[in-house]
């Protein structure tokens, strides 16, 4: 080769550069020098939503930050002045779990709330310095010596304001609701939190006997036939529910009992069952007509249940007759209130059956399915089981398949404030890349259920309202908000957990229903959701930070 003689190194020798050139970078202060020389120009806000700090960045993270990195780079090249501020998300499940396997089952049993939040934010910092130093390696250029972070005070009393504004307007609620429940990691899930993966589950058919008088008495003792995947469930049964304008007939089995199914099903149950000799007996008649016999509840003596009639019962699968209860289902709680149907919940935070699942008290969700269909068997209701492979929720976590389950929790109403309506117009607005991704937005948007904004955990910002310990009243005013955010601002959530409200709250705070003072009043124990916390990183960043504004990109 005829090259000339030069100083110039034949080898890029990147590894041993980069880190040169970034150490010059950072004693120039380039980013810094870069708005200064900038001052005076139009503003660019790229705003970067916050990566969670566990763990070391991956290709994904990295791959974000550098396009991110590039736009305002670009930006302030081209005479804007583009300040970037990186953020974390502190708070949330996955932390809290890592720092429990950590301490480990016997420290767990004896620790304080407080303790464990500042385990968890050591933690959590700790993978800030890392993926800190990772980003910076990348070359991204920003303001790594005051990032946001949502665990810092001022941060976290951001989320208490939008809170406040969201609940007196009317927009948060209190209810009991079927949600997705983990009883591994005892907590409430959103849609979001759930991964789909097949489950192998039992499938049973299971006759509930009527009480009273049916059309088909004539010929032999008459029962409905259910069908169901989730035998645990039976102790809270309240309903059958039957399709409205379905034709429904009585089945005589060989051994003189009649089942009541729909008839387009007739023949598919008795493919499984594997009955022989069975007819078709008359009368048939719709669902509706069926409306409001009793039968005896399947697990329960002594107690009756109704059957109804509702629009989800569809005649692809099953009988036609749809087992409901209403804490255990979307859909048969939407029937369930619409009937006005009680909803008994007998099955406790960790999954086991109170005294509320009868025969079956004390045993574990999990496992008491196998034990539940011999029951039946014994008592002479099962009439066909099987195994069958499914799609079934399972917990993002632990990774541990989720049940359905009714509890008190907090909900963002979908429709009281127009939040679905004003969601649905603003996608409207917006041009989609390609066109017809639209179509999954708005789907998905439109479906959506309530938002789920309680986590029964420990690491996170607290739903900030208080329970009046003399009558359950919730009390959360203007005041109190306000009393919360001073808090938050000054010392941060954690003293939530550490201090009593009449320390903080005005002294004149009552109880609104009973008059009981401050002293009477307890703070909640639930925290929000961590999508609630990066959610209002609008407020908790753009708006308190000067060089910062919105709307922004
Ligand atoms: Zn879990
Ligand atoms: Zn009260």
């Amino acid at each position: 080769m005829n090259l000339p003689q030069t100083e110039f190194p034949m080898r890029a020798n990147l590894n041993q550069r980069e880190p040169q050139w970034l150490e010059k970078w950072a004693q120039l202060g380039v980013y810094r020098r870069s708005l200064e020389e900038r001052a005076g120009g139009e503003l660019f806000v790229l705003h970067d939503g916050p990566p969670y700090a566990n763990g070391h960045i991956h290709m994904g993270t990295a791959y974000n930050k550098v396009l991110k990195d590039l736009i305002v780079k670009y930006k302030s090249m081209r005479g804007y002045v583009a300040p970037y501020v990186p953020g974390w998300d502190c708070h949330g499940q996955p932390i809290e779990h890592q720092v429990e396997k950590n301490l480990g089952p016997e420290r767990m049993k004896t620790i304080s709330q407080a303790d464990l939040r500042a385990d968890c934010r050591e933690y959590a910092l700790s993978f800030v310095d890392v993926q800190r130093e990772e980003f910076k390696r990348l070359g991204v250029r920003g303001d790594w010596d005051d990032p946001y972070l949502t665990l810092k005070p001022e941060y976290e009393a951001g989320n208490v304001q939008i809170f406040k504004k969201m609940y007196l307007d009317g927009a948060i609620y209190k209810g009991a609701k079927p949600i997705h429940w983990c009883i591994r990691c005892h907590t409430a899930l959103a849609e979001a939190e759930i991964e789909y993966s097949d489950e192998t589950s039992e499938s049973i058919y299971v006759a509930f006997a009527f009480t009273e008088a049916t059309p088909w008495d004539a010929e032999g003792p008459v029962s409905v036939l259910i069908w169901t995947t989730t035998p645990w469930t039976l102790p809270a049964n309240v309903a059958v529910t039957l399709a409205e304008d379905a034709d429904y007939v009585g089945v005589k089995l060989a051994d003189g009992r009649v089942l009541v199914m729909a008839e387009e099903l007739v023949e598919s149950v008795a493919e499984v069952a594997a009955w022989e000799n069975h007819t078709v007996v008359g009368p048939r008649v719709k669902g509706s007509e069926l409306s409001g016999l009793h039968y005896a509840q399947p697990v329960h003596k002594g107690v009756t249940g109704v059957v109804i009639t509702g629009a989800h019962v569809e005649l692809t699968t099953g009988t036609g007759a749809v087992h409901t209860a209403p804490g255990h289902g979307e859909e048969d709680y939407l029937v369930g209130r619409a009937f006005n149907l009680p909803m008994p919940m007998p099955v406790t935070d960790d999954g086991t059956f109170d005294a509320g699942g009868g025969p079956f008290q004390g045993l574990n969700v999990r496992t008491a399915n196998p034990r539940i269909v011999e029951w039946l068997g014994e008592q002479g209701t099962l009439v066909a089981a099987a195994k069958i492979s499914h799609s079934y929720p399972h917990c993002w976590r632990c990774k541990q398949p989720v049940i359905f389950r009714a509890t008190e929790q907090w909900f963002v109403s979908m429709e009281a404030t127009g939040l679905r309506t004003n969601a649905m117009r603003a996608i409207g607005d917006v041009e989609w890349i390609p066109g017809w991704s639209v179509n999954r937005m708005s789907s998905m948007v439109g479906d959506r259920p309530d938002w789920c904004i309680s986590r029964q955990r420990a690491w996170g910002v607290p739903i900030p309202v208080f329970t009046c310990t003399k009558c359950g009243e919730t009390v959360a005013t203007e005041e109190t908000f306000d009393a919360v955010i001073e808090l938050f601002s000054t010392r941060g959530a954690d003293a939530w957990f550490t201090m009593r409200p009449a320390e903080y709250l005005p002294a004149d705070t009552a109880c609104p229903r009973c008059g009981g003072g401050v002293e009477t009043l307890a703070p909640e124990d639930d925290i929000v959701d961590v999508w609630w916390e990066s959610g209002v990183s609008h407020t908790s960043v753009l708006d308190a930070r000067p060089e910062l504004h919105r709307p922004a990109e």
